[in-house]
């Protein structure tokens, strides 16, 4: 079992490149973590300086209390699946999940005994005298964990295990390799840019942007109640609707006069609103203009427009609608404000 605290960690490339940023979080025991965040923003960098696979420029790293900056990767008691897997390919599954192991001069018969119970864990008995070219990328990601879940480490580490599945699979390994965690009970950090996997894996979500934390917090504190515009765009599918607005006499005001609720304060600012906290609504005092309908099955998204600007509607399958003028409402308490500046929650 692990607590993992970062202290200003920071990362310089040799060509000068600033990947991370000063960092700082802490991790509880058995905590599920995820690192999300666009292409580039740093979370792979991250990863690996945890990981031990990176050096670390500044700043200290500790795992219970004791720093580990200098402590050589196969010394800080982590496991890492990564998105290719990095299986042997000449080696059977057996051989894949107790390699580990067997580095570490375990004997046989408790080897044996480990991948047997790992394979269980994970499905895998049948497959345990195949090659790793033999198994579905499903299969082989179950390999890639049984790996990591022998060697009883105090951390796991994530990198992108999922992404070369397909989205169905994707699926079901995130809820596999959640429940997993949740059962061994091991302190995890889990790195994706897919903010789905991040929602609904995490006990807490790190939201990563140009090598900076943009907000920690809980997956519904992310959703409910985003930092920033940058957050508020990154987290949700489709992303919060952000439309420019201004404060006046006490109401958040868009488009031609049009009130949205009460806010104190003068000036434009940036209104978001999701998807779903808009209702249509024949008594409804907003004008939302749909251009096109967007059929999901168990709901729809109407793309249109609201005081003119581009905005997005999640409606459930009962609600049929087509292109032209719908009244609706906002409801309340659901509209979010930021500085228009600095993109920062107000
Ligand atoms: P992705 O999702 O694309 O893997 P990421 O968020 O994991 O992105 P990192 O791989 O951590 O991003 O890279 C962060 C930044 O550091 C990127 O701008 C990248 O180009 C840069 N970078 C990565 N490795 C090096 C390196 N060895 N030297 C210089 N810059 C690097």
């Amino acid at each position: 079992m692990a607590q993992i605290s970062l202290q200003n960690l920071r990362k310089i490339y040799p060509n000068g490149f600033e990947a991370v940023q000063p960092t700082n979080f802490d991790i509880a025991d058995g905590e599920f973590v995820v690192l999300v965040g666009p292409s580039g923003c740093g979370k792979s960098t991250l990863l690996r300086m945890v990981a031990g696979l990176e050096d670390i420029t500044e700043g200290s790293l500790s795992i219970n209390g004791r720093q580990v900056n200098n402590v050589d990767p196969a010394d800080r008691d982590i496991a890492m699946v990564f998105q290719n897997y990095a299986l042997y390919p000449h080696m059977t599954v057996r051989k894949n999940i107790g390699y580990g192991l067997k580095n570490r001069k375990t004997a046989p018969a408790e080897i044996e005994a480990k991948v047997q119970e790992a394979a269980k864990m994970l499905n895998l008995v049948e497959y345990l005298d195949r090659k790793p070219s033999q198994l579905s990328g499903g299969q082989r990601q179950r390999v890639a964990m049984g790996r990591a879940v022998v060697r009883d480490p105090a951390l796991f580490l994530f990198d992108e295990p999922l992404s070369n599945l397909d989205a169905k699979l994707r699926h079901q390994m995130r809820i596999e390799i959640k429940s997993l965690q949740r059962r061994l009970g091991v302190t995890s950090i889990y790195v994706t840019h897919d903010q789905v996997e991040a929602m609904t894996m995490a006990d807490r979500i790190i939201v990563l942007n140009g090598g900076q934390i943009e907000q920690i917090g809980t997956p519904a504190e992310i959703y409910h109640a985003p930092a920033s515009t940058f957050v508020a765009s990154f987290m949700g599918a489709p992303p919060m609707n952000l439309v420019e607005g201004r404060l006046d006499t006490g109401q958040v005001m868009i488009g031609d006069g049009i009130a949205l609720g009460n806010a104190e304060g003068t000036g434009p600012v940036t209104v978001g609103i999701r998807p779903e906290d808009v209702e249509l609504n024949d008594q409804g005092s907003l004008m939302f203009t749909v251009d096109l309908v967007e059929e999901l099955g168990a709901h729809r998204l109407l793309h249109g427009r609201l005081a003119g600007q581009p905005f997005t509607v999640h409606v459930g399958k009962e609600v049929v609608v087509g292109a032209g003028d719908a009244a609706v409402n906002i409801k309340p308490d659901s509209i979010r404000l930021f500085d228009v500046e600095t993109g920062a929650a107000r």
